[in-house]
């Protein structure tokens, strides 16, 4: 029997999940990136929740406990350097399961275990889609033309598939009033702790301490009025929004700048799209649904969705049902976290300069015993609004043998 093909355009998380996935129900994938190497490093980022049971099903534990980022202390100061918190987050952390890991670390856990069951041609665009019934043409950057039984679209928040299939972006992304910039450098920062954060009104910068003396850099401030700009090297932005920040916060971004670090900068959108499939192409990851980073569950989310569109492609007989079914299933968490991020992303960087001081006078004065009990609880209701309800107990487990 002919073995279906998927083009899936992105090498990411939701487009490598996707394709380990399908082949573990006879698909053959032919994966599209756009990028001429798959990333390493990256911003730092937390599993938990349903893309953690994912991450296990797929039996990805053993190379993610290698490269995770083991956290003993955080430190969060005010713009001025004042020690605001000190927290030992494993502690109260211990009974989640839960890890934090650079992106880069889980693309590449991700590509090891499914390069030898797919093909995946780097720096390659498409360069047109239509629609054949049940199938789908594909005409790539390089000329060559594929005909293929289904589209999966998990390039990312600024999806061009989308645009082109489903809606402009215009009509889907939606700005949550906030920029963020993420870089890594060399650690200069003397506190000995593996997290810190400094705040001030309307925005925060974190630092995280890696391997091999480095840091990675995670910046977020206000922006009401998106830009959707900045050249791949806009350190001159980072300095002149944080230019009274902490002495620690405009070093770093100075350090940045002058090693010429690849700098990810955005405003911070959510995606979302009226539908996530026409015919057979079919919207996965941030392309579909973008939860983005003030929710910590937009990877394992996308590693569910492929989860996901496995399952139901391997249930029904009919692609676009399956495909039908595949969003039912992951619209419900989806939407819960896209309100949870609306709402949360004001405690997570407060504009108001009140708002900032009840901040720091809450984590300066709470016993730790009940800041504990405020990060597991607000961790407790993340995992429980990312929850698939039934549909998770529903996924089969892959087959061992593959
Ligand atoms: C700073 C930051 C912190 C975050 N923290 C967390 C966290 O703690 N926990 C969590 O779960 N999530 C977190 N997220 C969100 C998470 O990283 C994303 O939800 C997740 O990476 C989405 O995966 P994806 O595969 O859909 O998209 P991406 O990871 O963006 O991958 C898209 C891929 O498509 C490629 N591509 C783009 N356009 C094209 C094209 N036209 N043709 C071919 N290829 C293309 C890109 O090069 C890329 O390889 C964070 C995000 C950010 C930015």
């Amino acid at each position: 029997m002919r073995q279906p093909l998927a083009v899936i355009v992105g090498a990411g998380v939701a487009g490598l999940s996707a394709a380990w996935w399908l082949n573990r129900i006879g698909w053959q994938s032919l994966i599209i990136e756009r990028a001429a190497n798959l990333r390493a490093g990256g911003y730092m980022m937390s599993l938990s929740g349903p893309g953690y049971e994912v991450a296990r099903r797929m039996g990805l534990m053993e190379r993610l406990q290698q490269v995770r980022h083991r956290s003993s202390e955080s430190i969060y100061f005010d713009k001025h350097g004042r020690e605001l918190l000190r927290l030992r987050h494993r502690e109260f952390l211990k009974e989640f399961s839960y890890l934090v890991l650079r992106r880069g670390d889980l693309v590449k856990a991700l590509a090891e275990m499914t390069r030898a069951d797919c093909d995946l041609r780097l720096s390659t665009e498409v360069a047109r889609t239509e629609l054949w019934g049940d199938r789908v043409g594909v005409t790539l950057s390089d000329g060559s033309a594929i005909e293929a039984d289904l589209v999966i679209a998990a390039d990312g928040v600024s999806s061009t598939v989308r645009r082109e299939m489903i809606a402009a972006d215009s009509d889907v992304m939606k700005p949550l009033g906030y920029r963020f910039a993420a870089y890594d450098v060399p650690d200069t920062l003397a506190p000995n702790a593996d997290f810190l954060s400094y705040a001030a009104p309307g925005r925060i910068s974190e630092f995280y301490k890696l391997s091999k003396g480095r840091l990675a850099a995670l910046h977020v401030w206000s922006r009401p009025s998106p830009t959707r700009q900045g050249p791949p090297s806009a350190f001159d932005e980072l300095a002149d929004v944080f230019r009274d920040d902490h002495l620690n916060v405009r070093n770093i971004i100075a350090a940045g700048s002058r090693e010429e670090r690849p700098l990810l900068i955005d405003d911070m959108m959510l995606v979302e799209a009226p539908v996530w499939s026409r015919g057979r192409v079919v919207l996965t990851g941030d392309a579909a649904h973008c939860i983005t980073l003030i929710s910590g569950q937009g990877a394992g989310m996308a590693m569910t969705g492929a989860a996901v569109l496995a399952d139901e492609i391997g249930r029904n007989e009919n692609v676009r049902q399956a495909l039908i079914a595949y969003e039912a299933r992951m619209r419900g968490p989806i939407g819960r976290l896209q309100n949870r991020s609306r709402n949360i992303a004001r405690w997570f960087v407060p504009h108001s300069v009140i708002g900032f001081h009840l901040r720091n006078f809450a984590l300066r004065n709470m016993p730790s015993r009940m800041l504990a009990r405020y990060f597991r609880r607000s961790l407790e209701s993340e995992i429980l609004a990312s929850n698939l309800s039934d549909a998770q107990d529903q996924l089969a487990e892959p087959e061992k043998s593959r």
